[in-house]
């Protein structure tokens, strides 16, 4: 099993459908993304490019809109998976929350802009949640090279070639590399 990566049996489909939809879950800082497993997937080969998020699109027009219409306004922004209860029953008026799945790598887009029944633009407010970040470092999902729970191992690993990187450069030494003989410019 790659790192990470957990196999779990649930006791029921039910439960099982509540996890997935439940969208990511921050189990000590780090999101926890319930999968269903494929079988014969290799699971050290399978990537995970996409995560499923709630995104909140806020308009006090958006409590007359149906289920419809919000998962197509989901659409532009990823694959939406479902509504929030809330939204769903209209109870929530500030704004709508739909889990959309989204690329990790992709763009998350402030605005969307589409055309209303009547035919007029329609720009709509997008707000995530909570954002796929990944380390530049260790690459791993949920927190940046800033707070990278495994600085200390890639300081080891890395160190020497960051010192190599950062050193302050002498102002002799870039022509002495050029000519490769350092005495010329003491002459
Ligand atoms: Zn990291």
């Amino acid at each position: 099993m790659p790192d990470g990566v957990f196999l779990v049996r649930f006791g029921s489909i039910e439960g099982r459908d509540a996890s997935m939809n439940a969208g990511p879950m921050l189990f000590d800082r780090k999101p926890l993304i319930v999968r269903k497993r494929k079988p014969r997937i290799n699971l050290r080969e399978e990537k995970i490019s996409t995560v499923p998020v709630w995104v909140r699109l806020p308009g006090s027009d958006l409590k007359f809109w149906g289920k419809s219409t919000l998962m197509k306004i989901g659409g532009l922004v990823g694959v939406p998976l479902k509504l929030d209860i809330a939204t769903a029953n209209k109870e929530l008026i500030e704004y709508a929350r739909v889990l959309i799945e989204v690329e990790i790598n992709g763009s998350f887009m402030e605005h969307i802009e589409f055309l209303d029944e009547n035919g007029g633009n329609v720009k709509q407010e997008v707000i995530f949640v909570w954002k796929p970040v990944t380390c530049s470092m260790c690459k791993g999902m949920g927190h940046t090279v800033d707070i990278c729970p495994n600085k200390r191992v890639w300081k080891q690993t890395y160190v020497p070639t960051a010192q190599k990187v950062w050193r302050p450069v002498q102002p002799s030494s870039k022509q002495a590399d050029v000519y490769g003989n350092s005495s010329i410019l003491d002459q």
